[in-house]
């Protein structure tokens, strides 16, 4: 052959190979750039794009490459990321490769997210860059994978921070790593200090060892760890807290670490522990009390009323207190159907009101025992009532006995009224033939002319008079007590003069003053000063003050009663310079029976009534009286206050108060009937003495008798007598026909007020109690002189 030929065909040959070479090259770098799961471009060194793979279409979701070759790559890409577009071509074109990423989306809108690498393409044959390669990789999933997994972690992080728990992580063994904000802020450990177990040194010693066991067994079993212990707060404080704790484990199922929080219960367990031992103390209360307690619940019908309830709740007392027992939940109706209509009714009505009652009541069905009750109802619009008894059967039982006993003593005290009331009544008939006689002898002295009475008899006369006198005032306050005590004693009230009163009562206390050589000296107002009231008692009232300043003091003593207007009133004083009264006595003085010195040697002759007669009087009145003293021998002040009358119209005070020059006596017929002889004697020779003729009888019938031939114009009856009382007599005698009506005067040892009523009705003129007074008896005889004169 020839050189060239054979040249030629080497060079043929050497082309071809090079031809096949390239070919071959192509062939794989196309079936390379095909079989590409990435987007390959194939790109010329100014950045025109002149192929793209299949695949690469598909994943632009380029349906036809024809408008894109040869346009400017960079220019596809978005304005931000042109710059990093080209920087990357540059340096491929220097021969380097640069990566980039990149968001792009396909040119059908869809996003996607790029790993872009642009590498360089070299001639083969003088290594020239002749063309750029540009591999897209599509990293749309695992961006978004990311993404998620930064999302959820900031989630994750951002809860942490915003619950007050502590949230931490552990490594599988339990070490605390990295950061551990919540950790570190409560506890004040920092990260050098938790790192590791550095943790555990915050938690509290006696619970450490404990805390290491569970989270060992937790660790073992891999399963949640749920704990509570003591964890020191930065402020130094120890707070219970409470421990949750999940293991997260790896695909293989180890532990590949721990996600746990703390959580402070410090506050909560407080709150708790408080409510439980109040609750404690409550139930502690209840079980231990001896009172009932018990909450029922109760039933009604449509119309309200309660039908029923079932106890719900009970404490230890109640079986104690009911004697009851399983009755828990049970219809009380139908467990004892004998049990009173009112625990139904009163149970009722507090549920319904909501208003707390108190009631004593007796249980049938519980052996009629007495329970003290107070039931509220537990909240609002319930039905629930709670129930606090107590069984005071047995103090109901000693109220009974108390009140029996008071009952005796009420009754004794009654009888002891009626015994002072017959015994001042009894005293009273001896006293009456007594004074009579006494007058009598007086009488026959003064009228036995040339024979005047021996000396010695008149003064032993003059004694017995005052005795008597005495004696006759003893029994009549021990009679008016016993009255007023009785409630008997009604007031003849009538308009007075205050005056006329203190005379009354100066004339009755004059004896006593006088026998004391005491100077009295009397005060009324310049004006006369009028009160409703029983001028009879008023003046006895200020007569047993004087008579009491009299008794007090010794001899020559001065006594002094002054009355003065006080407030709307009228204020009596009766002062004394006497023996005054002890501070102590004085509150007790106006009680019955009370004597400053009881004793026998120093006894003033009283029986401790007289001051409790003037304090009852003169409430009757609407008045008050108090006592006063500077002390034992530094006299008395007693000081009675009175309402005063409005206006001043007096009407005369009772008639034999009034009184009038004496007129000589003329002569009467006078009948006087008594069973008791002495007193019809010796009223008879009083009588006598002044003049009058006289006819006795000793019953009623005989006095009905002697009326009718005798013809009496006054006639002195006793009440009390045999045959025909002294009612009957007086009617009978009333109905006789003929003569003059006689004056007919009840004699009796009854003074009551109904007394005086009752002889009034029978037809009687006038009530004297026995013993009489001579002297009244001479003044009333001496009224019915003038009137008979009158006419
Ligand atoms: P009586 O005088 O009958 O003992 P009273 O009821 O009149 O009973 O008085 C009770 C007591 O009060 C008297 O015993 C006396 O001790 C004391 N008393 C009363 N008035 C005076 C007084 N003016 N001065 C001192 N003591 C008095």
């Amino acid at each position: 052959g020839s050189p060239h030929f054979t040249a030629y065909l080497r060079d043929i040959t050497e082309r071809k190979r090079a031809e096949d070479e390239l070919r071959q090259s192509e062939e794989f770098n196309r079936s390379l750039m095909e079989g590409s799961a990435d987007c390959v471009k194939v790109l010329d060194t100014a950045g025109r794009l002149l192929h793209m793979n299949a695949l690469g279409l598909c994943l632009m979701e380029i349906d036809d490459f024809g408008p894109l070759c040869g346009h400017d790559w960079p220019s596809l890409w978005p304005e931000d990321v042109r710059d990093e577009v080209r920087r990357a071509m540059a340096s491929a074109r220097d021969g380097d490769t640069h990566s980039f990423q990149a968001f792009r989306p396909t040119v059908k809108g869809t996003p996607r997210w790029w790993d872009v690498t642009v590498s360089p393409v070299r001639n083969g044959r003088n290594g020239q860059i002749t063309r750029l390669l540009a591999v897209s990789r599509d990293t749309t999933a695992r961006k978004r994978a990311s993404d998620e997994l930064q999302q959820s972690e900031a989630r994750f992080r951002a809860g942490i921070e915003a619950v007050s728990d502590i949230v931490w992580t552990n490594d599988a063994r339990g070490m605390m790593a990295g950061e551990q904000v919540g950790w570190g802020n409560f506890t004040g450990q920092d990260r050098e200090m938790y790192q590791g177990y550095g943790w555990s040194r915050a938690v509290h010693p006696d619970d450490a060892q404990p805390t290491i066991d569970a989270w060992n067994e937790a660790v073992t079993w891999k399963r949640p760890f749920n704990f509570e212990h003591r964890v020191r707060r930065s402020d130094g404080q120890w707070r219970l807290c409470s421990i949750r704790a999940v293991p997260i484990l790896d695909d293989r199922g180890e532990i590949s670490e721990w996600v746990g929080v703390h959580t402070d219960i410090t506050d909560r367990y407080r709150q708790q522990e408080q409510l439980r031992q109040s609750e404690q103390r409550f139930r502690t209360l209840f079980e231990s009390m001896d009172e009932g307690f018990c909450v029922a619940e109760m039933e009604f019908d449509p119309a309200g009323r309660a039908t029923d309830y079932r106890i719900v709740e009970m404490n230890p007392a109640f079986d104690r207190q009911t004697g009851l027992q399983n009755i828990l939940g049970q219809s009380v109706r139908q467990a004892l159907p004998d049990l009173e209509e009112f625990w139904f009714e009163t149970y009722g009505r507090v549920a319904r009101t909501g208003e707390p009652t108190r009631v004593v009541h007796q249980a049938a069905p519980l052996n009629a025992r007495w329970f003290d009750v107070y039931a509220f109802r537990l909240g609002d619009g319930s039905n629930r009532v709670a129930i606090l008894f107590n069984d005071i059967s047995e103090r109901k039982q000693n109220e009974r006995a108390r009140e029996d006993l008071l009952g005796q003593l009420r009754e004794a005290d009654r009888r002891k009224d009626e015994f002072l009331a017959t015994l001042a009544h009894e005293l009273r008939n001896p006293l009456a033939p007594i004074r009579n006689g006494l007058e009598i002898m007086r009488r026959s002295a003064s009228r036995a002319q040339g024979h005047p009475e021996e000396e010695v008899v008149a003064k032993a006369r003059t004694m017995m008079e005052r005795q008597l006198g005495q004696m006759v005032h003893l029994v009549d306050d021990l009679l008016d007590l016993s009255r007023v005590r009785q409630g008997k004693l009604v007031l003849r009230t009538e308009r007075i003069d205050i005056a006329s009163t203190v005379t009354i009562a100066v004339d009755t206390a004059r004896p006593s003053i006088e026998a004391g050589s005491h100077t009295l000296t009397v005060t009324l107002p310049q004006t006369p000063v009028f009160v409703d009231g029983d001028a009879t008692r008023l003046a006895q009232v200020f007569s047993n003050l004087l008579t009491n300043a009299a008794k007090y003091s010794p001899s020559g003593g001065r006594i002094a009663l002054t009355a003065t207007a006080d407030g709307g009133g009228i204020a009596v004083r009766v002062a004394d310079t006497g023996l005054g009264i002890p501070a102590e006595m004085l509150p007790k003085i106006f009680e019955m029976f009370t004597q400053v010195d009881a004793s026998l040697e120093k006894s003033q002759g009283g029986l401790g009534i007289g001051l409790t007669l003037v304090k009852r009087l003169v409430e009757m009145h609407g008045g008050s009286v108090e006592a006063n003293s500077a002390g034992a021998g530094r006299g008395s002040e007693f000081t009675v206050r009175l309402p005063v009358a409005a206006s001043g119209e007096s009407t005369p005070a009772v008639e034999n108060c009034v009184s009038q020059p004496t007129q000589p006596n003329a002569s009467k017929r006078i009948l006087i009937a008594d069973d008791n002889e002495d007193s019809a004697a010796s009223l008879a020779m009083l009588l006598e003495i002044l003049g009058h003729e006289i006819r006795t009888a000793e019953d009623g019938q005989q006095a009905v008798n002697a009326a009718s031939e005798f013809a009496p114009e006054v006639v002195f009856l006793d009440i009390g007598m045999p045959k025909l009382n002294g009612y009957e007599a007086c009617r009978r005698i009333r109905e006789l026909p003929k003569g003059a009506a006689p004056f007919v005067i009840a004699l009796t040892g009854w003074g009551h007020d109904d007394d005086r009523r009752q002889s009034r009705e029978a037809g009687f003129d006038h009530h004297l109690v026995k013993p009489v007074d001579p002297a009244e008896l001479e003044k009333l005889l001496d009224t019915l002189g003038r009137r008979d004169s009158q006419k």
